[in-house]
């Protein structure tokens, strides 16, 4: 089950599942715009991982530079989440048929941002 909800971690699917909005200011932008920021630095060990992600605008990302969100005083408005599989084929395709959607979104879990 593990093995199966693993999916690749990618700027494209991470901000489809911040819905375009920098975590930090609440600002919704284009994707251009958009940055990955480490939650927990990587510069003080943190992973790139889905769970260590978030979506950020230049300015928050820079703004926060290598400081912890507590060290910044920039509290996260959203927490990051490990897409499974059926949600990531949702936010890494860009044509989906309606029929395949609706039972790709019957898979996807209930905290789930898409939703
Ligand atoms: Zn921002």
């Amino acid at each position: 089950m593990k093995h199966y909800n693993r999916v690749p971690l990618t700027n494209r699917t991470l901000f489809r599942r911040d819905q375009n909005m920098c975590g930090y200011c609440g600002t919704v932008f284009p994707a251009t715009r958009l940055t990955r920021d480490h939650i927990h630095p990587t510069s003080k060990g943190g992973k790139n991982i889905w769970m260590n992600v978030i979506a950020a605008c230049a300015n928050c990302n820079k703004t926060k530079g290598n400081l912890t969100c507590e060290e910044a005083h920039m509290p996260l408005l959203m927490l990051p989440y490990i897409p499974n599989r059926s949600e990531w084929l949702i936010l890494q395709n860009k044509h989906i048929l309606e029929d395949q959607m609706s039972f790709l979104l019957k898979k996807v879990p209930k905290n789930s941002r898409l939703l």
